[in-house]
């Protein structure tokens, strides 16, 4: 391209017409307040951003909050959602888990605020669930797995009120950092949310998300936290939960091992036991399930954020 062409050559005249000089205030204020005239009729608040997900995903939102160490949580339908720190300037974050059951549904994300005894609404979010079309799958156990007797009964009733007590509690602080793992090699079997009917008779969802690898592989947690609980369960087998902090957890199920105990802090990738086919399973697969705020999410969703950025300075 040939630069000299658009430079003025000395030639070109610029024409001004011929205006008295104290013209020009006054038609220089007017152009701007038409120019602003736009801007002054809409300066209504701009509607709340708007985020669409699946049920069954996990969302990460970011706000800017000022103030002093503000206590920052956000109201997403009967879940409380704490937002953690992310740098110095003023950036939080959090976690929403949109449950299996959830949708289709729009509702609001309410972000407070809280520095003493005032709390004020920072930010809005405006989430769109869309509900996801989940199949059914039909599975065929040996009677004395399915329909149980009164002592089998009781012992399912006490261990599941256990796990529920146990997935209920919201330590203080992340202890999570950066991109989650999948936590073993082997194939996913795409099961998560599946409308189950065992020996015909229907039940619950399927929760969680079926790996298939070869009893004894190695079972990597999928980022830093504590052993919440450990056991062997009529349903899940040998089991493992891991509390990451601010009410997430990861379910690690039906493990020929455990090679952990209650209380013991684990780091992303250390090995928490064995694939196993233990508890109700019909062959070697790790179950792997989380829970988020109470929300039923698959652990995937968690893998797929983009988290490597949220660190806590
Ligand atoms: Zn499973």
């Amino acid at each position: 391209m040939n630069l000299s062409r658009v430079q003025p050559s000395p030639d070109d005249n610029i024409i001004i017409p011929t205006m008295p000089k104290y013209l020009y205030i006054p038609l220089v204020l007017i152009g701007i307040l038409l120019l602003a005239y736009p801007l002054l009729v809409f300066s209504a608040p701009p509607p709340p951003p708007s985020l669409e997900a699946k049920s069954g995903e996990v969302l990460f939102i970011t706000v800017k909050v000022k103030g002093i160490d503000p206590v920052v949580t956000g109201e997403f339908r009967d879940r409380t959602i704490p937002f953690f720190k992310i740098d110095q300037i003023g950036r939080y974050g959090a976690l929403i888990g949109i449950d299996l059951a959830d949708g289709p549904v729009q509702e609001e994300v309410q972000v407070k605020a809280q520095e003493g005894s005032e709390a004020r609404v920072v930010n809005r979010y405006r989430v769109k669930v869309r509900a996801a079309k989940f199949g059914i799958q039909e599975l065929t156990l040996p009677n004395d797995k399915v329909d149980l007797d009164e002592e089998t009964l009781k012992r399912v009733e006490v261990e599941q009120q256990q796990m529920l007590e146990n997935l209920a509690g919201v330590s203080g602080e992340r202890l999570w950092k950066g991109q989650f793992i999948i936590p073993v090699e082997g194939k996913m079997a795409g099961t998560f949310g599946l409308k189950r009917i065992i020996n015909g008779q229907p039940r619950n969802p399927h929760s969680g998300e079926d790996i298939y690898a070869p009893e004894g592989t190695a079972v990597a947690v999928s980022n830093d936290g504590i052993v919440k609980l450990t056991g062997d369960f009529f349903f899940s087998g040998k089991s493992i939960v891991i509390d990451h902090g601010l009410g997430l957890f990861t379910l690690y199920f039906h493990l020929s091992e455990v090679r952990v105990g209650e209380g013991e802090q684990v780091s992303k990738g250390q090995i928490i036991g064995l694939v196993g086919a233990t508890g109700r399973a019909t062959g070697p697969h790790l179950h792997w399930g989380a829970r988020l705020n109470g929300a039923r999410v698959n652990p995937f969703s968690l893998v797929k954020l983009p988290l490597a950025t949220a660190h806590a300075e």
